[in-house]
């Protein structure tokens, strides 16, 4: 049952390419005028200049002008005619159509009718849901038949306002021509008894004429131009449809289908083609977006990643660095000062050597803190530490915090007994002068560190300390353990201690010393 459809789409298809072309006609018909314009108004110009200048090259111009324009008018008219023979073909060949047309849905009607009659006959079941179906389906393609009727109603209109103005036009430029044909056809020897006011008379009409015949092209322009209407409302009904897709976010087979049911041919395939540009711009976008996104995230990762090792590398350090370090004062902490003090000892008894260390206490530490503030207390074991280490050899000689206001220096391997006996009693012995002035470049941050800057500088308060030195001389053993190292370091430490212990109650500000044997 589709073949009457298809018949009718195709006649449909065929008169909308005419419309197409009566479109193009008519575009180079205006183009034509355009031309023929020009060169009319070029004649009208010349011609003006020769009345008010009569001369023999302007003359010339104007008679060679003149034939332009009688050559193009005549080229027109003949234009005309033929357009009006192929016009007169056109609508004999568009009532044809109409017939076919009428035909179709003549036998589309009494075909409906006679199965809905044989319908009713039916019994309730699977053929006659099927035939109800198929009778409504039939509906449809004879609601599109109307249609297709319609829009060949309109363009038979079309058609024939076309012939009226391509009669009116003839009819303006055979005018023109006789007015031309009339007035021109003068020599330059009768131009002088040529009357000068009814030449311009005629010019001027002339100029109306042109001027009205441009302005009833233009204005039908706009009629012929309605073809175009019929596409666009074809366009805009599918162009709606796929924008409906696009609000909904989705597209399913069955949407398709169901859309594809409701468009002729034509339609049909601008709607496919609109549905894969659709699909198209939809997948480019979303591969560039996925790109987008992509490259976003490598950046951010890589930037997180970064700042992480950066912050990772600096805490490590840090923690690396307080782990052995003394905050307040700079130098080794206890754990370190352990550490290399058990090295040295292995080494020593590994190979044979001495060990010497020095156990340093601040003298009535509690009545500086007491007096004078626990910062001005801190500040002074800050100067002690860095009189310590600049009076020393660092690494050689490691200086260390053993606690509170004790200090550790611990002699490098070489240093004799005796020299690390005298290093410690002359540090003690400078320890004042040198106090005092690292002292004096001290910003006064509080009264109690400007009180305890002046008395150190007038003699008034005197920073001491007490020491204890201990030696160790050891023997080589091929493999030394562990426990020997930490028994050697108990000795020592325990050693230097007691010595300090001593010169405390000795009356402090002196330095006792030890030296032992393993
Ligand atoms: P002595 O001559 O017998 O050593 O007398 P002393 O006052 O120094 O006595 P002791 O060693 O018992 O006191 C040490 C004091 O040092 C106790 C504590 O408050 C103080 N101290 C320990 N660590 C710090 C510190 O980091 N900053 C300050 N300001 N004071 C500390
Ligand atoms: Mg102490
Ligand atoms: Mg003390």
């Amino acid at each position: 049952m589709g073949s009457p459809l298809v018949n009718l789409t195709t006649k449909l298809i065929s008169l909308t390419k005419k419309q197409l072309e009566i479109i193009q006609d008519f575009d180079v018909r205006f183009e034509s005028f355009q031309k023929h314009n020009e060169i009319a108004n070029l004649f009208i110009e010349t011609g003006e200049k020769l009345i008010r200048n009569t001369n023999q090259k302007l003359y010339e111009q104007f008679s060679e002008q003149k034939k332009l324009l009688e050559k193009e008018i005549t080229f027109s008219l003949r234009f005309l005619s033929q357009e009006e023979a192929e016009e007169g073909k056109e609508s004999e060949l568009l009532s044809e159509e109409k017939e076919a047309d009428k035909a179709v849905l003549q036998i589309l009607e009494t075909e409906s009718a006679e199965l809905w009659r044989n319908l009713k006959l039916l019994r309730e079941g699977e053929v006659k849901y099927a035939l109800e179906e198929f009778l409504e389906e039939l509906g449809r393609e004879k609601e599109e038949l109307v249609k297709e009727q319609k829009i060949n109603n309109y363009i038979e209109t079309l058609l024939k306002g076309l012939a009226a103005i391509i009669e009116e036009e003839q009819r303006e430029l055979e005018l023109e021509l006789s007015l031309l044909q009339q007035k021109c056809t003068f020599s330059y020897s009768e131009f002088n008894e040529f009357k000068k006011a009814e030449l311009s008379t005629t010019l001027e009409m002339l100029d109306k004429n042109i001027k009205n015949l441009e302005n009833l092209l233009k204005r039908e322009q706009g009629r012929f131009i309605n073809p175009y209407k019929v596409f666009t409302n074809q366009k805009y009904i599918v162009t709606k449809k796929i924008l409906n897709f696009a609000k909904k976010g989705v597209i399913t087979r069955a949407m398709v289908k169901e859309d594809l049911r409701s468009l002729n041919p034509i339609q049909a395939q601008e709607y496919l083609e609109q549905l894969l540009k659709h699909y198209e711009q939809f997948e480019q976008a979303s591969v560039k977006y996925f790109y987008r996104f992509k490259h976003f995230f490598y950046v951010k990762s890589k930037g997180i990643e970064a700042k992480e090792k950066a912050l990772n590398t600096a805490t490590v350090a840090n923690l690396r660095r307080q782990a052995k370090y003394d905050p307040l004062t700079q130098v080794a902490n206890r754990r370190l000062a352990n550490e290399i003090l058990a090295e040295r000892i292995w080494l020593a008894l590994k190979q044979g050597g001495r060990i010497s260390i020095f156990l340093i206490d601040v003298d009535y530490f509690k009545k500086i803190n007491d007096e004078y503030g626990h910062r001005a207390g801190d500040i002074v074991l800050v100067q002690l530490a860095s009189i310590l280490n600049s009076f020393f050899a660092p690494p050689h000689d490691l200086v260390s915090r053993w606690g509170g206001e004790e200090f550790l220096v611990i002699f490098a391997p070489t240093t004799l007994p005796e020299e690390a006996e005298q290093h410690a009693e002359k540090i003690r012995g400078i320890l004042g002068k040198e106090i005092k002035e690292s002292i004096s470049k001290h910003p006064e941050e509080d009264i109690g560190i400007a009180d305890l800057k002046k008395d150190v500088q007038s003699g008034k308060k005197l920073i001491t300390i007490s020491g204890g030195v201990a030696s160790i001389d050891l023997k080589p053993k091929r493999f030394p353990e562990k426990e020997d190292t930490q028994k050697i370091m108990a000795m020592l430490t325990q050693a230097a201690d007691d010595k300090l212990y001593e010169a405390k109650r000795s009356g402090r500000n002196a330095i006792h010393s030890v030296r032992l044997e393993a």
